[in-house]
């Protein structure tokens, strides 16, 4: 009858959905209460092994305890190991009077508070581990714990076994269902490959959005099936010894897809090591077109030039910082500006883009990477340090006769005039930056006659060192007095007298010795210190004019202006002041400025010629002929006079083309009724071609030199005695 009932419990156990579901709290909570039904027993309490802690948790405790003492639960694993390997080995405890049973003597608290006097614990294990245990419990000694009791208890436990399998299994599933769903779900592409095999064991859905190859043509097969592999095989190998090796690896590759259509993935590939020791690569893979292509328009913006698409400085400016050897070759368009304003923006643009065209075109041929458009008118380019010097040496001079050669704009054919320098990267040992000895080179380029191409060496160097001392000391020049200006002769070759002096600056350099403005007035341009320098020389010429003129010494005073000062806003206020202070006569003071230097900037030179102009300032253009001559605007500018550069009076004898064009600028001159004055005139010879063609004055070593005032002062005295 026993049997039968105990059977009958079991079988409910067995049969309930609790159970067969892995429910194990409502299976205990069940079991619980049918053995404190069926069985003579105080209390049912079962406990599971939580699985993270290995705590002994309350899952069951029937009759709940309604007692006013504090429930105190059993004592954890941890603390019972007499106990649990009780039950690991004997897989229960049978205890009539467990007060005094040693194998229960880490429970004896517990079961004194609870007034438990006999206690059959049963384990709850799988495969042998602990996973809970089964306590009856009885308060009262009621008889002996039989055996048809034992035997339930076992079997129930072996049930609570089973529904806690069913539940990890079923729990194990839930997970392993929910990690796949979630890669399933994921935007990005992962691939697992077994490393041992190099076959693919897994890859989500996002591979096939992405590269529209079905999973089950990737899946179970050699990775080197896959498009990566294909397209990139030394690459993929050499990713896959890595995986092996464990090194952690990105990388941003692009791929063609089957239908010819490109797209860039950012690949992570990690390895890791299974429970079993097999080692696997989870491969990550994102599709970064958008980003890449966002990427490089950015890169385009930021390190190209929109008009010509070369490398800007920036970007070539990171290059070279890199580069420790090879050569950097500068390329300047010499006159520019010029041609910029004379021809307008839109053709200056034609003839950039043309020259970065031809640079372009240059560097495929010759395999040079590195071409970039440094500045307005300014190209660089990078040449490897493989090539020998006479190899590069060829190069450059193709470049440079590539770049030479004319530029149709509308129907005019036009000279880019280039000017270029080159520095070997190695040979400057981080002295000074390779630009700067680039820029230095090019200064010399650009003043060379025929090919304007100069090679960086250490006598330019040493000038540049040169050069730097003269700026630190033309700092202390001007207030220490050093300055002085001497006169040159001007004669009107029809009065056949002196009509004007050219006052030319000369620097008592307190080592050096006497320099001429060649040496320093460069120097003085590019650091600005020619606006105070300038400033005396005004000051000087027009004190001494003033001079002259109390003394009834009727000449004019020529005296050159550089563009810095011409441009620099304050010359008008200049003048203005000192033609009060020394009461100048009208028309007595003649400002200099050279042609090139004019046109740097028409507008603002067109106002304040005027300007002068008002005050009776004379504006006489230097070095005429030298520049690109433009008749347009010599007519719009109020100028008084023309200087003929000295090349063509020193050819005059030996070039039939510089008679030509210096007939041709005096009756232009006269045509414009500008007065005009020959520079530079040597020889008697020179002087009667001039005078047969009606130019009106010359200058030159034929007369004199410049000379000191004093001296200046006898010339004119002996002069006046001489006609
Ligand atoms: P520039 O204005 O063309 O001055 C004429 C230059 O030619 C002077 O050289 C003069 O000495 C030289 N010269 C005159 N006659 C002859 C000749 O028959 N044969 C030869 N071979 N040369 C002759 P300098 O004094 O060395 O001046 C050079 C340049 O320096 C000037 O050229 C001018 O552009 C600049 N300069 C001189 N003084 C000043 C100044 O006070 N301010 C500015 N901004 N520049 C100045
Ligand atoms: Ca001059
Ligand atoms: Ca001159």
């Amino acid at each position: 009858m026993k049997k039968h009932r105990y059977q009958k419990l079991l079988e409910q156990i067995v049969n309930s959905a609790v159970k067969q579901e892995g429910d194990f709290h409502a299976t205990a909570k069940m079991s619980a209460e049918l053995l404190f039904e069926q069985l003579d027993v105080s209390r049912v309490v079962i406990s599971g092994l939580s699985e993270e802690s290995n705590i002994l948790e309350l899952v069951c405790n029937e009759p709940v305890i309604a007692l006013n003492i504090e429930h105190k639960s059993r004592p954890q694993p941890s603390a019972s190991p007499i106990f649990v390997e009780e039950l690991r080995v004997n897989r229960h405890v049978v205890s009539d009077d467990c007060i005094k049973d040693s194998r229960l003597i880490e429970l004896i608290e517990y079961y004194q508070q609870h007034g438990v006097k006999a206690a059959l614990e049963v384990a709850i294990r799988i495969n042998g581990h602990l996973e809970g245990v089964l306590s009856l419990e009885r308060n009262a000694e009621i008889s002996a714990w039989q055996d048809s009791e034992i035997q339930l208890a076992s079997q129930v436990a072996d049930q609570l076994a089973l529904t806690l399998a069913t539940k990890y299994s079923y729990d194990k599933d839930e997970r392993l269902k929910l990690f796949l769903s979630a890669t399933e779900q994921s935007d990005q592409i992962m691939m697992v490959v077994n490393l041992a095999s190099a076959n693919i064991e897994y890859v989500n859905q996002a591979h096939f959005e992405l590269t529209n190859i079905s999973k089950d043509q990737v899946v179970g097969r050699p990775v080197q099936t896959l498009e990566f592999f294909k397209q990139f095989p030394e690459k993929a190998e050499s990713l896959l010894v890595k995986a092996r090796a464990g090194d952690s690896i990105e990388e941003e590759i692009k791929l063609v897809r089957r239908d010819g259509s490109d797209y860039w993935v950012r690949l992570s590939v990690k390895r890791f090591i299974s429970e079993r020791g097999n080692h696997f690569a989870l491969i990550n893979a994102d599709n970064c077109t958008e980003q890449h292509l966002h990427q490089r328009e950015l890169e385009r913006l930021a390190w190209r030039c929109s008009l010509t698409g070369l490398y800007n400085r920036i970007h070539f400016g990171k290059v070279l910082d890199k580069t420790k050897e090879g050569h950097l070759v500068l390329i300047d368009l010499r006159g520019f500006k010029r041609f910029n304003d004379t021809y307008g923006h839109a053709n200056g643009d034609l003839m950039l883009v043309e020259v970065a065209r031809r640079i372009r075109h240059f560097a495929e041929i010759n395999q040079i990477a590195e071409i970039a458009r440094i500045g307005s008118d300014e190209f660089a380019v990078l040449i490897s340090a493989s090539q020998d010097a006479n190899v590069t040496n060829g190069l450059i001079e193709r470049l440079y006769s590539q770049v030479e050669l004319p530029v149709s704009i509308g129907i005019e054919q036009i000279e880019p005039k280039p000017a270029l320098a080159c520095v070997d990267i190695a040979s400057i040992e981080q002295l000074f930056p390779a630009l700067t000895c680039a820029d230095i080179a090019l200064q010399y380029a650009k003043n060379k006659q025929g090919n304007a191409i100069q090679v960086f060496n250490s006598a330019l160097l040493n000038a540049f060192k040169d050069d730097a001392q003269i700026e630190r000391d033309l700092a202390v020049a001007i207030k220490g007095r050093q300055f002085e200006l001497y006169y040159q002769p001007l004669k009107d070759l029809k009065k056949q007298a002196y009509i004007g002096a050219e006052a030319l600056i000369r620097w008592h350099h307190p080592k050096k010795g006497v320099l001429y403005p060649g040496a320093f007035i460069d120097i003085a341009e590019q650091t600005g210190l020619i606006t105070d320098i300038g400033s005396w020389v005004l000051e000087a010429a027009c004190k001494q004019l003033n001079l002259w003129q109390h003394r009834q010494i009727d000449i004019s005073m020529h005296v050159n202006v550089s563009a810095r000062q011409f441009f620099g806003g304050t010359l008008f206020e200049q003048v203005w002041e000192l033609i009060g202070r020394y009461r100048l006569k009208p028309h007595s003071l003649i400002l200099e400025i050279t042609e090139t230097e004019l046109m740097e900037d028409i507008r603002s030179a067109t106002n304040l010629c005027n300007e002068l102009a008002e005050l009776g300032v004379g504006l006489a253009i230097d070095d005429f002929g030298t520049g690109y001559s433009s008749m347009r605007y010599l007519k719009q500018f109020p100028i008084t006079k023309l200087k003929i550069d000295r090349s063509f009076i020193s050819d005059l004898s030996i070039s039939h083309e510089s008679r030509e064009i210096v007939s041709a600028i005096i009756a232009m001159a006269s045509a414009l009724n500008i007065s005009l004055t020959a520079e530079g005139v040597e020889t008697k010879e020179q002087e009667l071609f001039l005078a047969d063609h009606l130019c009106h004055q010359a200058q030159g070593f034929l007369y004199s030199p410049a000379l000191r005032v004093s001296e200046f002062g006898e010339f004119l005295e002996k002069s006046v005695l001489v006609h």
